[in-house]
């Protein structure tokens, strides 16, 4: 063991796990792919301004998880916490919503930075697959992206997630929620960063976790029976669509979620079986957020889905993803000679697609075939001094045990049709 271990709050992903980890982002990113969203990929770090301003300055995100520093030529950065924020902010600086074919459709993949107090399902450096549809106004695109998050947990097998949806109004109507809630919650005996918060964004108390504020929320004024009428028939609309598209929710109205800039739709996916870590993943509408950091009216929609969480979700329902062994032959030389004529054939085999590996550092035959079985692949190609004299390679079947031998020159050709 080195000296050294991987940074509190965080893991390594290693053989054979990371490959669940691989097959996980690829399916989320899988709907996406074939509904007209684009690839983006924005830097690790940002002006930490953009943050306080685009995630909100009163969310905890903010004010206790970020990863803030200066350089040394003064700028103030600060490791992404989301992806949002960023997103939006490259959109907006290479005028992708001027080009005139809004919305903007973008998913990402990446790393992302909170100093959480770490546990299992909450790490310090976490993974998530995003989307955002920057630039309308229209349920159909809210619901689409609901609906491509399902079918993306559903491909990978999951069954016991629930999705949750609320509205949050929007500028018309949810000012005088705010301050209906704000008169309640000036009325419980809550303690003083609780009413701090109150004041500065009430609708976060809603989401404290903990029992003894929850129980004085009872009978807490809901965003629902303020919702103006252009926000009830948005919601109405989103529900409407998911309910054609099959996709079960559940009307949560105490929703709220943890970042400021969300207005109107707004959903979670929660999985069962995973403790108090239960959301996977979430999103919502946030139509002031390019305002918000300098840009244009933008109306747009997105979510962020969690990786490690999805991959404990899978080991939570008990499936094993079937990903198809990487290798598909396995190389094993007898002697030196066969070892540079075979290289040269793997070489060959790869430059044409086929997955090969070799048995390198000199191993004996048992050790080499301990090594084939163990890479997964469908057939050995073992070569000896008898073979070499002959021109020919022993293809070995790898589940049925049977040999035979095959002509080196023609070794392309009939891997090829055996593999299909
Ligand atoms: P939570 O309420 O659990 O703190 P959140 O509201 O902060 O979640 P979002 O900002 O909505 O989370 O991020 C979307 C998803 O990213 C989450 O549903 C979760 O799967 C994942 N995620 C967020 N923070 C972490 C973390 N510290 N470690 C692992 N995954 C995380
Ligand atoms: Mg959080």
């Amino acid at each position: 063991m080195s000296t050294f271990k991987a940074p509190k709050g965080t893991y390594d992903l290693i053989p054979p796990e990371s490959a669940t980890f691989l097959a996980v982002r690829e399916a989320i990113a899988a709907p996406l792919r074939t509904s007209g969203y684009g690839y983006i990929e924005t830097p690790g770090f940002e002006n930490v301004e953009l943050f306080a301003r685009g995630v909100g300055e009163s969310t905890d995100i903010v004010t206790k998880e970020m990863y803030a520093f200066e350089t040394k030529g003064g700028d103030k950065l600060a490791l992404r916490p989301e992806g949002t924020a960023s997103v939006l902010r490259a959109a907006l600086e290479a005028n992708l919503h001027k080009a005139g074919n809004l919305p903007v459709k973008l998913w990402y993949s990446g790393s992302y930075y909170r100093y959480e107090r770490p546990q299992k399902g909450r790490y310090r450096h976490f993974s998530q697959v995003g989307a955002e549809a920057i630039g309308v106004e229209d349920p159909a695109v809210d619901a689409e992206l609901i609906i491509l998050a399902d079918q993306a947990y559903r491909s990978l097998g999951l069954r016991n997630f629930r999705i949750l949806l609320n509205s949050l109004g929007d500028r018309e109507c949810r000012p005088v929620y705010r301050a209906a809630l704000q008169d309640f919650l000036r009325g419980l005996d809550l303690d003083e960063d609780t009413l701090r918060r109150a004041e500065i964004n009430p609708l976060r108390v809603l989401d404290d976790k903990r029992e003894s504020v929850q129980k004085q929320l009872t009978g807490a004024p809901l965003l629902r029976d303020y919702l103006c009428d252009a926000c009830k028939t948005y919601h109405e609309e989103v529900r409407g669509l998911l309910t054609t598209a099959g996709v079960a929710f559940e009307d949560d109205l105490k929703l709220v979620r943890g970042l400021d800039y969300y207005t109107r739709t707004t959903f979670e996916f929660v999985h069962d079986g995973l403790g108090s870590q239960s959301a996977v993943g979430g999103g919502g509408r946030y139509d002031g957020l390019s305002e918000m950091i300098g840009g244009p009216a933008l109306p747009s929609v997105g979510w962020a889905l969690g990786v490690d969480r999805t991959v404990l979700a899978l080991e939570a329902e008990g499936i094993e993803l079937e990903l198809p062994a990487v290798t598909s032959v396995f190389a094993v030389p007898l002697g030196e000679e066969a070892r540079r004529v075979l290289f040269a054939k793997v070489t060959e085999l790869r430059k044409a697609g086929i997955a090969a590996d070799f048995a390198y550092g000199g191993k004996g035959l048992k050790a080499a075939m301990k090594a084939a079985n163990r890479s997964g692949a469908r057939y050995a190609l073992v070569l000896g001094e008898r073979d070499l004299a002959d021109d020919v390679v022993q293809l070995k079947d790898m589940d049925s045990g049977e040999q035979s031998a095959v002509a080196i020159a023609e070794v392309l050709t009939e891997l090829r049709s055996r593999l299909g």
